[in-house]
Order: structure tokens, then C-alpha cells, then sequence
């Protein structure tokens, strides 16, 4: 099946409330162009440079998210046109990109990425750690950032039990976080979890944005 097909099929099978991010990575902007054509306009990367190298050939109304590490040093080149940066783990990321949102005159929507999975990784917030970043002063005075919700990578792999297990954790996380910290703040609804291998599991366990590539642009 061709990319076009592939896609189309996809969304016809998914739950209209579930968003997708169409994850482009490693795939040229000529695909991406064809997928847009479709009518699909949500794509993410995990790479600065391949995001604006892309971004800049492609149409401005593509929706850009940023679903990889994001290093301080390189928020300032997304910072124009980026939609949701998924993977903010830290109140120093935070600053910058607060920073450079007010640069650009703009609020950029993030998610708080959390360490569910069983492998070590250095990248995503245990529970406690975002608590003291929600409740720091400096966050308090984040005029150009909003959260609007969180962000997981189950373990890779085939035990499915343990990938619920994990996304149960995170929508735990979620609802906590929106108990103590959102309850007025209508935006904070998203939960971003789910890859090719896992994403009807996380729909199951309440996840609202899918990011998949392989399933949709095939292998890397
Ligand atoms: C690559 C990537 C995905 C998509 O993975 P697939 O298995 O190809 O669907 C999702 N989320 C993140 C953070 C990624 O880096």
C-alpha cells in the first residue's frame, strides 16, 4: 500500500477523540507532502535540525509537534512555529522554552514527559520531580509556556501486560496532576502515549494522542 492508503486506512481505525502525530522522522518531505495531501496535518519529529529542514520546504499549515529530547541549546529553532514539544523534563528546558516562546510572542503548549518504562533512560520525570517543579516560584512565572498535559514511552516490549501496566501509571499520573494542579485549567487534557506497537493498549488505558510512525510511512 502506498503512503496515501496507508494513512487514510489508519485514522478510518481509530476512535475520532484520538489524535495522531504522524511520526515523519528519517522519511523525506516528499512523503510527508503526500501524507498531507490526504487532509492529515499533524507530523512530528525528534530531530531539530531534520524539523526545520523539513519544516521550511513543507506547507506552513502542517501542525509540527516535537516528540524527542530537546536540548536547551536548540529550543530557539522551533521555537517560531512548533505546536506541542511532548518530551519536557526538567524546569531548566522549561525556562528556555518559556523564553524563547516570549521571543516569538507566542505561548508554546508542552506535555511533562515521565519515566514509566522498566528500562533505565536518563530522559523523563519520576512523580516526585514534577511535583516540585509545578510547585517551584520559577515555574509560577512562566508567562509563555502552558501545560496541557503528559507524556510516556512504555517499555519495549511483546509483554503487553507490562506496557498497560506502565500506561496505567501514567494515566494515574495524569489524574493526579490534574486533581491537584489543572482542576481549572481546561487545556490540561492530553495524554500523549502509544507507538506502532502499543498504541490500542494505550487507547484502552485512556491515552488521547497516539505518535505513530512505522504503522503508517512503514520501516525506518
Ligand atoms: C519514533 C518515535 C515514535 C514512533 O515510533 P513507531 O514505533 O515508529 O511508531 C513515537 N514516539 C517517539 C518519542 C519516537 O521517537
Amino acid at each position: 500500500m502506498g503512503i496515501q492508503e496507508n494513512l487514510t486506512d489508519f485514522l478510518n481505525n481509530l476512535p475520532p477523540n484520538i489524535k495522531l502525530v504522524a511520526v515523519s522522522k528519517t522519511k523525506p518531505a516528499q512523503i510527508i507532502l503526500e501524507a498531507f495531501k490526504t487532509g492529515h496535518w499533524v507530523f512530528g519529529e525528534n530531530k531539530v535540525q531534520e524539523l526545520t529542514d523539513k519544516q521550511v520546504q513543507l506547507p506552513e499549515e502542517i501542525e509540527w509537534h516535537f516528540i524527542g529530547h530537546l536540548q536547551r541549546n536548540k529550543v530557539k529553532f522551533i521555537a517560531p512555529f512548533v505546536a506541542l514539544i511532548h518530551a519536557v523534563d526538567s524546569l531548566k528546558l522549561l525556562a528556555e522554552i518559556n523564553k524563547q516562546a516570549l521571543n516569538n510572542q507566542r505561548v508554546i503548549d508542552c506535555l511533562l514527559q515521565f519515566h514509566i518504562a522498566k528500562e533505565s533512560s536518563k530522559f523523563g520525570l519520576d512523580y516526585d520531580k514534577a511535583i516540585e517543579l509545578l510547585e517551584s516560584d520559577r515555574y509560577k512565572g512562566f508567562k509563555n509556556i502552558r501545560i496541557t498535559g503528559v507524556m510516556g514511552m512504555a517499555t519495549f516490549t511483546e509483554n503487553m501486560t507490562q506496557v498497560r501496566s506502565e500506561f496505567k501509571t501514567l494515566k494515574n499520573y495524569f489524574d493526579n496532576l490534574k486533581k491537584n494542579y489543572f482542576s481549572d485549567s481546561p487545556a490540561f487534557r492530553e495524554l500523549s502515549m502509544g507507538m506502532s506497537d502499543d498504541y490500542q493498549v494505550a487507547i484502552e488505558e485512556g491515552s488521547t494522542i497516539i505518535r505513530v510512525g512505522t504503522k503508517i510511512f512503514g520501516e525506518r
